[in-house]
């Protein structure tokens, strides 16, 4: 039996290249709190999975068939005038939808052409360009990294440190937290962690923090006491809660409450990590020395990051 001590050592990064700030994606889900929202329609927002492979540009989309079909309709109403009231109706009904912003599934036009004008660059510029790195990931994944993120869009931890596809298993959370081993209730970290380690065997566990986090600043805010006023956000970012201590017992009194939420973003880190060694395979890992830990910063508002790393050291333990 060991225990573990750890300790942290500190190195900076800073880059002077502007970084590039850019919004990801949002999505919206409608519905009351008693009508649960129909999830499955048989309408696609663009026909997947073949038109993603070989996406139509907008101009080529549907030309002749839109032409064919107003004729087909035509001919139809010339042979069968009975059919004219209901085929207006039809009509109506299509031009309704066709005027809604939002008229498949509640995502806009706008949104949906952003994902596929993505692919289609994403595809041209990347997947094409590169047969032999996506034939290599088309057989399997060996990533070096295991990466805990914000799940914050402004700090993908792809494009900020240029990871490659195939190079980090990455998890992504409100405040990039690690909780501690719970077979029960964080089930869903604790199968990313085990994954990574005894199935991927990555060789690096690295948990990032950031500037501005709005997790961390909503623990800092919250009362805890007793008191709820959100369903899941005070419950997880709860897991921060010794680093809130950290926070409050390191800086003073009169430290401004922005500095206290910057401390506390790399305490966070911190208390992930430790949380990371209450999981008996990353314990193993790091003894054996094929697995090491780190924590990241970054800062958006800067463009910097910092990364250190865990060190620890394995105690006799003192039962007999
Ligand atoms: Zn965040």
């Amino acid at each position: 039996m060991s225990t573990f001590n750890t300790c942290l050592s500190s190195q900076i990064f800073t880059t002077t290249s502007r970084v590039a700030l850019r919004p990801i994606s949002t999505a919206r889900l409608s519905s009351s709190a008693s009508t649960p929202p129909i999830l499955i329609r048989n309408e696609p927002v663009f026909a997947a999975p073949a038109p993603i492979i070989h996406p139509l540009l907008k101009e080529d989309m549907g030309k002749d068939s839109y032409e064919e079909a107003i004729a087909g309709l035509q001919k139809l109403l010339s042979e069968n005038g009975e059919l004219g009231p209901v085929a207006a109706a039809k009509i109506e009904e299509i031009t309704a939808e066709l005027k809604t912003a939002d008229g498949s599934a509640g995502i806009s036009s706008e949104s949906v052409e952003r994902l596929k004008t993505g692919f289609v660059t994403f595809k041209k510029e990347k997947y094409e360009k590169n047969p032999a790195l996506y034939g290599e990931l088309a057989k399997g994944q060996s990533p070096t990294y295991m990466v805990f993120a914000c799940s914050d869009s402004r700090v993908c931890p792809s494009h900020v440190l240029d990871l490659q596809p195939g190079e980090a298993f990455v998890v992504r959370n409100v405040a990039n937290l690690v909780p501690p081993f719970d077979k029960t209730k964080f089930s869903g970290v604790g199968a990313a962690v085990e994954y990574a380690v005894l199935h991927l065997k990555v060789k690096e566990i690295v948990v990032i923090g950031h500037s501005a986090c709005g997790g961390i600043k909503g623990v800092m805010s919250f009362p805890y006491d007793g008191s709820t006023s959100t369903d899941f956000i005070e419950d997880w970012v709860s897991i921060a809660l010794p680093a809130k201590n950290k926070t409050l017992a390191d800086c003073g009194k009169d430290t401004p409450f922005g500095d206290q939420c910057a401390t506390c973003e790399k305490e966070a880190v911190n208390v992930s990590l430790g949380n990371l060694l209450s999981y008996p395979f990353v314990r193993e890992g790091l003894v054996k020395k094929t697995l090491a830990l780190k924590g990241g910063h970054y800062d958006f508002v800067k463009g910097s990051f910092e990364l250190w790393a865990l060190n620890f050291s394995l105690s006799p333990s003192l039962s007999v």
